[in-house]
């Protein structure tokens, strides 16, 4: 059997799991914004070899140098603002919109599930157009005149943080509240784009499964997940596999 030929066998087991599903919800990475043109951390090249994470995106990092975390968040705001979500991104809208997907939790920063269309986006790692102050907790926009003079102060004088959850730090209560109880009430989980390595994001599709729900894996590569927790592993990009789903699931093409 030819790789196309398994992807279609794939897809037919499961298009069967989430036609029976009445709580399906996808977890996202990385992975599904690389074809927008945001690098993941694994790749090789890049931005991430320019800053690497445990330098740029560790708390300690910007507590000791607020000044050169910003100034690598100057850079990554640019490229940010410039990507478009893709049809990986508009095919997850698409199902949720046909009710067949009930929420998207993103480990994702980049805004873009949002900017696609999806209404229920559980953001775990937040959002990297918005920056909030350590010191009352204000939040706002990044914008280009924040940029400006970094790192950018609060109007209470402490500085301001991207708003994104840092090595470190702790996810936010109500989106690990909200995640939980997704992956627990579950009965189909689609996990695309991530290499599972960072947790406790890593832990939900463990506790879906845990609690009965069926493990469907949209990735280019295997990962840490296939070969214990998947039951279907479709190997291929997102934004080629996620629009062959969402096109048999709301009856665009019924096969
Ligand atoms: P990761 O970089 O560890 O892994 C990316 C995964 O995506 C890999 O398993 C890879 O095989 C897969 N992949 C790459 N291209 C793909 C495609 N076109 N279709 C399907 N799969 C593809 O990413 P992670 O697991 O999300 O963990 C990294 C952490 O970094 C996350 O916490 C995330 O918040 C953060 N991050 C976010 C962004 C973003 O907001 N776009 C970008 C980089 C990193």
């Amino acid at each position: 059997m030819n790789p196309s030929e398994r992807l279609d066998e794939q897809l037919d087991a499961a298009i069967a799991l989430l036609r029976r599903a009445e709580h399906a919800v996808a977890v996202t990475g990385a992975g599904i914004s690389a074809e927008s043109g945001i690098p993941t951390f694994r790749e090789s090249g890049g931005f991430w070899e320019k800053y690497p994470p445990e330098q740029y995106a560790t708390y300690s990092a910007f507590l000791k140098n607020p000044k050169k975390i910003w100034s690598m968040w100057r850079e990554r705001s640019a490229m940010l603002r410039d990507s478009e979500p893709n049809a990986g991104h508009y095919a997850l809208a698409q199902l949720e919109e046909a009710g067949r997907l009930e929420a998207v939790i993103t480990q994702n920063v980049d805004n873009l599930h949002q900017d696609a269309g999806s209404k229920r986006v559980v953001e775990f790692h937040g959002n990297a157009r918005w920056m909030r102050c350590k010191g009352c907790g204000h939040a706002e926009p990044i914008t280009e005149e924040a940029l400006e003079r970094i790192p950018p102060k609060c109007s209470c004088g402490a500085i301001m943080k991207p708003d994104v959850v840092m090595f470190e730090e702790w996810i936010s209560d109500d989106a690990l509240a909200e995640a939980s109880s997704l992956a627990n009430r579950c009965d189909a989980m689609l996990v695309i784009g991530t290499s599972a390595q960072v947790y406790p994001a890593a832990s939900l599709p463990r506790t879906a499964k845990h609690n009965g729900a069926s493990i469907i894996e949209v990735n280019i590569e295997p990962t840490g997940f296939t070969d214990t927790l998947t039951d279907v592993h479709l190997q291929g990009a997102a934004g080629e596999v996620l629009p062959r789903i969402a096109a048999r699931l709301t009856g665009e093409n019924g096969t």
